[in-house]
């Protein structure tokens, strides 16, 4: 349907085409508490506990033991892949809406294609007989369907015909517009006056644009060309009612094309991009960064053996566990294999000495 592009009158004022209350609601759904969506079940302790291996680790020259049920050497990755996971439902999609909607901010206007196989009647339609010089008008208009796609309409009548059955012009020109035009791709401008001369100049105007003119008429273009029009309209030294209209379809045939950068949408894209990448930084950096291992279970070795016997290196003094290793692990010397005997299963059974 089509909808009022903005008027005025001769009292000076005009009004705007939209109530104007647009408003963008984003929702985003609540982050983790983190921690343990895939439970790992990880556990390490000084004791052993059932299902657990032993390892043998060394810290300030002394042998240590810590039973856990993984193996100590390697870094946690599940926690870490479970934040990938949960950033890429939740957080990378509201990242990408948000560089969408930056792009999207930047606007270049497309001709109106519907006309393209039709020939456009651009109708000029003088009632109340005001114009003397149609031909400015029609040039003027013509630039702009040419332009724009939109084929721009001017009838003019006479408050008569519409003041005792309609509230106001608005909905005068609605009635025009329905009953004339059925494309929604018309843009009317109804001029409308009195034929008696009252002492003053009793004028009104009316914009009306349909529905597929809306992405080249915007709100606040409509806006802008209702207060040129309406401006000029007040200068009737300067301009008649033709050369009004004349003069600001040509100055909007242009303006109405050029490229727009969407404010408000380039600001939330701005915010839903960096909100939520940095959400992504935090989480893979905080609650859920890989996990570490502590530096002296980095050497740690598996050590299954049933009995334990230990002895201070002969070169260094440090205390190392029989028959886990052939050098020193705390200085690397070579170290006598023949100090114990082991069985079939590798354990230690008897001390030489
Ligand atoms: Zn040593």
């Amino acid at each position: 349907m089509p909808h009022s592009s903005g008027g005025g009158s001769h009292s000076g004022g005009s009004h705007s085409s939209h109530s104007s209350s647009s408003s963008y609601h984003s929702s985003s759904g609540g982050g983790s508490s983190g921690g343990d969506i895939f439970p790992s079940n990880r556990r390490v302790s000084s004791q052993p506990f059932k299902g657990c291996s032993r390892y043998l680790y060394y810290k300030d020259n002394q042998p240590h033991f810590v039973y856990s049920n993984y193996d100590v050497r390697k870094r946690s990755m599940g926690n870490f892949i479970a934040g990938i996971i949960i950033s890429a439902l939740f957080f990378l999609p509201v990242v990408i809406i948000g560089i969408v909607t930056m792009c999207m901010s930047y606007e270049v206007p497309k001709r109106l294609t519907y006309f393209n196989n039709k020939k456009p009647d651009i109708v000029i339609e003088d009632n109340l007989g005001v114009f003397e010089d149609k031909k400015k008008l029609k040039d003027s208009m013509k630039q702009f369907y040419q332009e724009t796609g939109i084929v721009p309409a001017v009838i003019t009548v006479r408050n008569e015909d519409w003041n005792e059955d309609y509230v106001n012009l608005e909905k005068y020109a609605y009635d025009v517009y329905v009953n004339r035009f059925s494309d929604e791709a018309h843009w009317l401008i109804v001029y409308s006056s009195a034929t008696k001369d009252n002492g003053f100049d009793d004028w009104y105007w009316e914009g009306m644009q349909g529905d597929k003119t809306d992405p080249i008429i915007t709100g606040k273009l409509a806006d802008r060309f209702t207060e040129s029009l309406q401006t000029r309209l007040l200068q009737r030294s300067k301009y008649s009612v033709e050369d009004a209209i004349a003069v600001t379809f040509g100055e909007y045939s242009s303006k109405m094309m050029q490229p727009r950068l969407d404010a408000s949408k380039l600001i939330l894209g701005l915010l839903l991009f960096t909100i939520f990448s940095g959400l992504i930084v935090f989480v893979l950096t905080g609650p859920y960064k890989p996990g570490k291992v502590p530096e002296e279970y980095k050497n740690a070795k598996p050590c299954n053996l049933t009995k334990v016997f230990q002895e201070p290196c002969n070169f260094c003094g440090g205390i190392y566990i029989i028959g886990m290793h052939t050098t020193c692990p705390h200085c690397g010397a070579a170290l006598p294999a023949h100090h114990y005997i082991k069985d079939e299963q590798g354990n230690v059974v008897e001390l030489m000495t």
